[in-house]
């Protein structure tokens, strides 16, 4: 997916071209329009609002802070669920699965992704939609494949605000899939309420190549595939994950994280793993952690924000740009310490 920077406005315009502008202007609803649609539940409202969230063009980023704006009194009532597992451990058919079961139980089921590669891939998860077939076709399910841009933050921001419009268009099972490589987990980790780390058994040593900090992260794994021959390897996988998950420290959430197995071929354990969502929900909505934690989220997001501006207005600054290349240069030369050039960069920004 490629990010659309706005229409640019030609020199001279013919006559052809003026109706066509016209014409484009009548097709770009206005922030009220957007606003009302999304909160009436339109998914193409809200699809066109998330388009200009994404966009780079200053207008368009206005235009979606004004509905953001005004779609935040009506989110934050749902669940934010985190998935990630390495590629081929069956995340989107299990979110395909696990999105049909919540469906058939009266949720409104929102799919967005979180992957920075897909600017390069051009979408790597989820980009191609026909990976979720039937969910795609579920009217009361939305899927989003992952917005593009140059850095994690930036597609994480992006992904952030297209969760408070999905819930103010009244999706309640919020899903955001992520590959489980890179730094791309962490953000989406520091977006939900719960954690799903998949897994599938391999042979013998279950707990090998796993990176310790995605086991910290996880409020469950659940080892998929577990189907056919491989039922038994995969309680074996089970016991031994269990193991592993209780030599962590206990969480301030006061959940003791679950491991399940399910198949997402055979549906196998899907009603399961949303059980035990709901146990962790009811759970940290007694003892308050689960607003603690938004509101912590939402501190975290602003400091986030703020750190992600500031770094792409500097780099993207002209003056910038070309002192930062001569002061490398120099740098390479043994003329100037980096500290020293460094210190020369960020006056002339901040005191230019
Ligand atoms: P992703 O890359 O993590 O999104 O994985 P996919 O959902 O694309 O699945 C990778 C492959 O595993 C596909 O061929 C799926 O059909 C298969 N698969 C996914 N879930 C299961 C399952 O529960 N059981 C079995 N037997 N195969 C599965």
């Amino acid at each position: 997916m490629k990010e659309k920077d706005g229409i640019e406005q030609p020199e001279s315009i013919g006559r052809e071209s003026v109706a066509q502008i016209i014409q484009s202007r009548k097709n770009q609803p206005s922030a009220e329009e957007l606003i009302s649609g999304i909160l009436k539940g339109d998914k193409t409202a809200l699809s066109r609002a998330i388009t200009l969230v994404e966009s780079t063009n200053p207008k368009h980023l206005e235009k979606a802070n004004q509905v953001i704006q005004a779609c935040l009194p009506y989110a934050n009532n749902s669940v934010r669920l985190g998935i990630t597992g390495v590629p081929g451990v069956g995340k989107s058919t299990f979110i395909e699965a696990f999105g049909k079961f919540l469906t058939s139980n009266g949720k409104k089921v929102a799919v967005l992704a979180v992957d920075p590669s897909s600017t390069i891939s051009h979408g790597s998860i989820l980009g191609d939609k026909t990976r979720m077939e039937e969910l795609v076709k579920d009217e009361n399910a939305y899927i989003r494949p992952s917005a593009s841009g140059e850095t994690l933050g930036g597609v994480a921001r992006k992904t952030r605000e297209t969760i408070i419009l999905c819930e103010a268009c009244g999706f309640d099972s919020i899903v955001i899939e992520t590959v489980g490589v890179g730094q791309s987990e962490t953000a989406v980790h520091s977006m939900v309420d719960f954690f799903l780390l998949l897994k599938i058994s391999g042979a013998g040593d279950e707990l090998q190549g796993i990176k310790r900090g995605i086991m910290e992260m996880a409020d469950a794994i659940v080892i998929n595939k577990a189907d056919g021959d491989n039922i038994k390897k995969a309680n074996f996988a089970k016991v031994e994950f269990n193991r592993a998950l209780h030599l962590f420290p206990a969480k301030s959430s006061g959940w003791q994280p679950k491991v399940v197995t399910a198949s997402a071929i055979t549906h196998d354990g899907i009603s399961n793993v949303w059980e035990m969502i709901s146990e962790y929900l009811n759970l940290t909505k007694e003892n308050n952690y689960f607003n603690e934690r938004r509101q912590d989220q939402n501190q975290h997001w602003l400091l986030e924000t703020i750190n992600e501006q500031l770094k792409t207005n500097f780099f993207n600054h002209p003056e910038i740009k070309s002192l930062l290349e001569t002061n490398k240069k120099a740098v390479q030369n043994n003329e100037i310490s980096p500290f020293a050039a460094a210190s020369i960069l960020l006056e002339k920004y901040f005191k230019p």
